[in-house]
Order: C-alpha cells, then sequence, then structure tokens
C-alpha cells in the first residue's frame, strides 16, 4: 500500500570521501543512524568504490542499505545527473562504465587549474589534490575548498558563481556519459535509473520534457522529488511530473559536508502518499 510504504526515513542520495564528500562511509552510516534513517545509499559521484564499506557500515549500524552511484551524464548539452541504486556493484559492466565517466576529470582539472592561473590563482590542481580522498575523483567541488582555504571566497557557493561555472575561469566544458549509457548500465546490472535533482538543471520547458521522454524511453523508472536540493515548490512540481510520466519518486538529502550542506542526512519531508516509491520497485535489492 503505498500511502504506508512512503513514509520511510529513506536517504538515497549522497556523498563520501570516495567522491566530493568529506565523511568516510562509516561516519555517515553513524551520522545517517543517529538522524533516524531506516535506509540508506550512499551515491558517490561516478564512483562505487566504497560500496562495500557503506553496506557493512549500514549492515553494523542496523540500516538497511541499497547500493548507489551518481553518473555524470551529457544531455542536450548539459549536464545532468542520474542515480542508480539497487545494481550489483560488483558487476564489471558497470565498473567499466564508471571508470570510462572518470577517465577525463584529470585532464579537466589540469584546464581549470590553467584558467583559474590565468586570473591570478596559481596552484590550484595541487591545492584541489590536497581535498581529494580518491585521485581518480578531482571534481570542482575540491577546487571549490582550495579556493576558500586560500582566502579567494568566503564558502563554496561563492566560489561556484565567481569561478568553476559556464563562462567564468575555472570552468572547463566536459563531455560525460551519455544518458542511454548511464540507464543501460544501471538496469543491465539489476538496478534502477533515477533522474537527480531535476530542479536544478537550466532546461527550457520542452529540453525537460525530452529529458523524462528520453528517460522513460531508454528504461529509467524514477526521480527524485524531495531532495536537498529542491525548494519546496519544486517538491509539488516533480511529485507531478512523477505522476505524467508514470515514474516512482526517490528522497535524498544529497549530503556532502556537515560544513557546507544545508540538509542533513534523513532530514527532509517524506514523499508524497499517492507516489510509488523507489524502493517499493527494489524490495529484493535491499541489503
Ligand atoms: P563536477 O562533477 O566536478 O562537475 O562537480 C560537481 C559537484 O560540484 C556537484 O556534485 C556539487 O557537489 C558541486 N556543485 C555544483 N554546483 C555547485 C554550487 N553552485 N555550489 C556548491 N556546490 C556546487
Ligand atoms: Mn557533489
Ligand atoms: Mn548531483
Ligand atoms: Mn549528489
Amino acid at each position: 500500500m503505498p500511502a504506508v510504504s512512503s513514509i520511510l526515513n529513506a536517504d538515497l542520495h549522497c556523498h563520501s570521501i570516495v567522491s566530493d564528500g568529506t565523511l568516510t562511509p562509516e561516519a555517515l552510516a553513524e551520522r545517517a543512524k543517529a538522524n533516524g534513517v531506516e535506509l540508506w545509499a550512499l551515491t558517490d559521484h561516478d564512483e562505487i568504490g566504497g560500496q562495500r564499506r557503506a553496506a557493512a557500515a549500514a549492515k553494523a549500524q542496523g540500516m538497511r542499505y541499497l547500493t548507489g552511484a551518481e553518473i555524470s551524464v551529457t544531455f542536450a548539452g548539459e549536464t545532468v545527473h542520474i542515480v542508480g541504486l539497487g545494481f550489483d556493484a560488483e558487476d564489471p559492466r558497470m565498473q567499466q562504465g564508471l571508470a570510462d565517466t572518470r577517465d577525463g576529470r584529470g585532464p579537466r582539472a589540469m584546464e581549470m587549474a590553467a584558467g583559474l592561473a590565468k586570473v591570478g590563482i596559481q596552484n590550484a590542481y595541487e591545492g584541489a589534490l590536497k581535498f581529494v580522498g580518491n585521485p581518480a575523483l578531482i571534481s570542482r567541488t575540491h577546487f571549490a575548498r582550495f579556493l576558500v582555504e586560500a582566502g579567494h571566497c568566503k564558502d563554496t557557493p561563492e566560489v561556484f558563481r565567481k569561478y568553476l561555472t559556464e563562462g567564468k575561469p575555472g570552468y572547463v566544458p566536459h563531455r560525460w556519459a551519455t544518458l542511454k549509457d548511464a540507464i543501460t548500465w544501471i538496469t543491465q546490472c539489476g538496478g534502477i535509473a533515477v533522474i537527480a535533482h531535476p530542479g536544478r538543471y537550466k532546461f527550457t520547458a520542452n529540453e525537460e520534457y525530452a529529458l523524462f521522454s528520453e528517460f522513460k524511453a531508454h528504461g529509467g523508472r524514477g526521480v527524485e522529488v524531495v531532495t536537498g536540493s529542491h525548494t519546496t515548490a519544486e517538491y509539488v512540481e516533480y511529485a507531478t511530473m512523477a505522476r505524467d510520466f508514470g515514474l516512482a519518486a526517490s528522497r535524498g538529502s544529497d549530503f556532502h559536508s556537515p560544513d557546507e550542506s544545508h540538509t542533513d542526512l534523513g532530514a527532509l519531508p517524506y514523499l508524497p502518499g499517492d507516489l510509488t516509491p523507489v524502493w517499493e520497485l527494489l524490495a529484493d535489492r535491499i541489503q
């Protein structure tokens, strides 16, 4: 009965030191448990290196767990994030797909540093590396932390505004996975694909319709409705999109760090009761 099963403190989106979070999988599990999370997924960017630790930590905390990853995709010239849940993290097809997606991050980071050097910010690559927990996963977030530490900005949102978004000196356009590939990796490994924080993309209504239509056509099953990246108006807007497109709904804080994230693990409203929660589609994948 969806009206009952949607009332679950599930947090199916967050990041550890294996991507651009600042906590270990174990510390995240402990924090999630302390905040009342009942079903948890670690969804590092383009990485599943933390999955075994996260699953073991969830078990030690007495919390149910789903495997997770947040895959970077290029769609209509923009970066879109697709969350995979409940897939087999040991499947070589998923491991290879994510390795290919991560591949360009090193050269991109060097280019970002070159762009920042042009506006007088020296050694940003080396500076960002100091914040990196996993050398295969250097991201804009690590640059942002370095620029704050070096005193160029007061916080990471300011760094993104001034240096790391389109048209700014440290921004380097990048081609990520295709929408079709990301959905295929997830589904062929037994999981379901979910559109992450749709309210964050700068799409026109037509482009957004195309994203949802193509996502469905390629086998995508869910959309994040209640996320730390949405306003309350967007909870309503994307609940409507979930109904219109026949998608299941997901819920996740997108927690990165106690110092940076405004939404803590497990601290979100429940999903609207009439929507099908993604965990209902994943009952046999819950660990
Ligand atoms: P990347 O995958 O290297 O392009 O980095 C993307 C990450 O940067 C996202 O997952 C967020 O954690 C972070 N990010 C993107 N935009 C912002 C922003 N405006 N303020 C703070 N963090 C951001
Ligand atoms: Mn991130
Ligand atoms: Mn994201
Ligand atoms: Mn995220």
